[in-house]
């Protein structure tokens, strides 16, 4: 009976073990390792694997944490919110899209704009939330963030944003694709004013913001193993009719061909750009030994040789 039990089409149950507590016994497996982890360790860890590094997406309110000293951060342009002016509809119309969105994120944009304090300098913050329709970027994100770029002008604090995106949103059609050239446009002002921009780019970062912003930075740094592009893999290899190889697209292989200028882990996130803060703002080159807690020397290296190209480029302008 056991045996034909095997073939039956009511396979016997599997038991999983779970805590009392909430069913979930707190052991994930890593999918680029396959280890076991817990996710107490993997939370420490700030949603990194501690044991092969793989990156684990990390929300935007996370980011803020991980980056703006204590409280420090305050969210400015909330009073922009989204409209459906082309009364689009798709598989369902973009007003329930838009509130099904922000009733799961709990936010009612895809982005975060503020300022904030980054080893106390006064800088102007943008982060982007996946979790918002995919980080899709809508007339709302593209206002709040140009008017952040406008401030950052004014008041002279450097800029940095996080961009995790799928690109523009589709249900703004043209409307979307215009903030491509508004953000850029008020990008060229920061620039013409000598205001640094960083642009830190994570997993994923595709389509209208890696074709505009995202790409803008004086300095751009990506989280490792980040899917950074404009069409995705997919739609590449349908329109090339060729398999990409698995490293294409990747941070890796962008830093390789010059399209990024660094690759920084999570962990020394906010070290770095404060390092590249400094260095942009009070035109002397900062004692890197001093200014990180964990500098391998081979990292030092590869910082000092960035430092001084970003130097070469910043005299070959003036
Ligand atoms: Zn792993």
């Amino acid at each position: 009976m056991g045996f034909l039990r095997l073939f039956s089409k009511t396979k016997p149950k599997i038991k999983v073990e779970a805590s009392k507590k909430d069913g979930f016994s707190g052991w994930v497996k890593c999918s680029q390792c396959t280890e076991m982890v817990h996710s107490n360790e993997m939370q420490e860890n700030l949603n990194c694997c501690p044991k092969c590094g793989h990156h684990y997406r990390f929300s935007a309110a996370q980011r803020i944490d991980l980056l703006a000293d204590e409280n420090s951060f305050e969210e400015l342009f909330t009073e922009l919110k989204p409209i459906d002016p082309l009364e689009f509809v798709d598989s369902e119309p973009y007003t329930q899209r838009i509130a099904r969105a922000q009733a799961k994120s709990g936010r009612d944009e895809g982005i975060y704009t503020g300022t904030c304090l980054i080893n106390e300098r006064k800088t102007a913050l943008a982060v982007m939330d996946f979790g918002y329709m995919g980080g899709s970027m809508g007339s709302v994100v593209g206002e709040r963030l140009t008017r952040l770029i406008e401030l950052a002008c004014e008041k002279g604090i450097p800029l940095v944003v996080v961009s995790s995106s799928g690109g523009a949103r589709m249900q703004e059609s043209s409307l979307s694709l215009m903030q491509m050239a508004k953000t850029s446009a008020a990008l060229a002002r920061l620039d013409n004013k000598g205001v640094p921009y960083i642009s830190v780019l994570t997993n994923p970062t595709t389509g209208g913001v890696t074709a505009s912003f995202a790409s803008l930075g004086d300095i751009i740094i990506a989280e490792p193993d980040a899917l950074i592009g404009f069409a995705g893999p997919r739609i590449v290899e349908q329109t090339i009719r060729q398999k990409l190889p698995s490293t294409a697209q990747k941070s890796e292989f962008l830093l390789e061909k010059g399209m990024i200028d660094c690759i920084v882990k999570r962990s020394e996130l906010k070290d770095k750009i404060s390092v590249f803060l400094e260095f942009l703002t009070s035109n002397q080159k900062p004692n890197l030994s001093s200014s990180m807690k964990t500098p391998g020397s081979d990292e030092l290296e590869k910082l000092k040789k960035l430092l001084d190209s970003v130097e070469t480029q910043k005299n070959l302008t003036n």
